[in-house]
């Protein structure tokens, strides 16, 4: 079928020239035929050459480019893009190690895949289609991918039920798609500490592999520390804390979170009394808490998913830090994230520096941290840089 084509208003072809991924419906002059959701469509300048090819989507986001170059969108080109993906990880040394089995394999526009998210779980790929264009091909995708890594991966689960556009109705259920089934969950590696992974009960696709050089870069700095890890999830820092600090705190305000970060520190060290967990809001607990910790995690969800709620996310971020800062210990250290796409890596320092001028206590940036190379920033797509971290030194 020949592709429907998306004419662009004259001057508005400037930013797919630049090779970002995304069209935005305002940008586009006509288009030929009536493409559908997920449908694959040409993109032309207004003077007719050709400029890339993507999917198509109803939204604000009109067309979302996985190629600049004249292509046939079929199992080959994936194929191709597939095997690049499992290269550059090979190729940057993530994927492949005998201590670590959890990593990204695909990574939306920093892969040129506009969409879609491909995670490996030891012998199980999560899938997670973003857009219909992907999940339509989801049964395609899922044998590539046992195809390419045919060595470890075994299964592949689609994980799309809650990341397909809500107003597209593909009553998408999650399941397993290729390879044999494999349960809900498993244990994984990552630098050699293991971790309990549920793809069907957990948030995104089970793990939040992306902090994974930030829990290392935790750990260089938890010897004999009273720890608290705020946001802890699957316990992940707290795993990593246990190594050596003094003792662990793990909050988060849901209660299957923090018995899966027992769980998790129970795998590594047994029932050891130097690790705690609170099902507690964060606000409150640490409003709540005396000046009795000396290594701080703040890694809050996305408090803006949307730009209109940049104001109240900055708002957000600066209560939260202005609590942590004034009440850790002399010579504590907080290592503090955004994971918000829409908060600019100025916007969320901004805000880390008010709350620390708030408290009038001093502060030095020790670090400032960036998601892990399994998670790349496409060059041209400044948006793929969504998770920002600043670990501090507080007086
Ligand atoms: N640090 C984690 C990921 C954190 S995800 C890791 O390395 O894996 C954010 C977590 O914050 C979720 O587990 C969610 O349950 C928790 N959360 C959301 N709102 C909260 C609140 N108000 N107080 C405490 N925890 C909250």
């Amino acid at each position: 079928m020949t592709p429907a084509r998306v004419i662009l208003k004259k001057g508005k072809e400037q930013s797919v020239r630049r090779y970002h991924p995304w069209v935005f419906s305002g940008a586009i002059s006509s288009t030929s035929g009536s493409p559908a959701e997920g449908d694959v469509v040409e993109v032309y300048a207004s003077d007719a050459t050709y400029l890339a090819t993507g999917h198509w989507s109803p939204g604000s986001i009109a067309v979302r480019i996985f190629s600049f170059k004249k292509c046939e969108a079929d199992r080959e080109f994936f194929r191709k893009k597939i095997c690049d993906a499992w290269q550059y990880r090979l190729n940057t040394g993530i994927a492949g190690k005998s201590d670590t089995n959890v990593w990204r394999l695909v990574h939306g526009e920093g892969d040129g895949l506009p969409g879609l998210i491909i995670d490996i779980y030891g012998s199980v790929a999560v899938l997670q289609a973003h857009t219909a264009g992907f999940w339509h091909i989801r049964e395609m995708l899922a044998g590539l991918v046992l195809d390419i890594l045919s060595e470890t991966v075994k299964s592949v689960y689609d994980k799309s039920e809650s990341t397909l556009p809500f107003m597209a109705h593909l009553g998408a259920v999650n399941k397993f798609i290729a390879g044999k089934e494999a349960g809900s969950s498993a244990i994984v590696s990552e630098n050699g500490f293991r971790f309990r992974v549920n793809w069907e009960t957990g948030q995104k696709t089970g793990f939040f592999i992306d902090q994974r050089d930030n829990r290392s870069l935790l750990r260089q700095y938890s010897k004999g520390r009273n720890v608290l890890n705020m946001f802890g999830y699957t316990g992940g820092f707290s795993v990593y804390a246990m190594t050596d600090a003094a003792m662990v705190h793990t909050v988060d305000s849901s209660a299957p979170a923090t018995a899966l970060a027992d769980e998790n520190v129970n795998l590594n060290y047994g029932d050891n009394p130097r690790h705690k967990s609170f099902t507690a809001d964060a606000f409150t607990y640490l409003a709540g808490m005396e000046r009795e910790y000396d290594l701080i995690v703040l890694d809050p969800p996305a408090f803006a998913k949307h730009q209109t709620a940049l104001d109240k996310a900055l708002q957000g971020y600066r209560r939260l830090n202005a609590v942590a800062i004034e009440k850790i210990k002399p010579g504590g250290i907080i290592f503090t994230f955004s994971c918000s796409q829409v908060v600019s890596r100025d916007d969320f320092r901004r805000s880390v520096f008010v709350a620390a001028a708030n408290t009038g206590r001093t502060v030095r940036i020790l670090h400032q941290t960036v998601q892990p190379p399994d998670h790349p920033v496409n060059i041209y797509h400044p948006e793929s840089e969504y998770l920002k971290g600043l670990v501090l030194y507080i007086e």
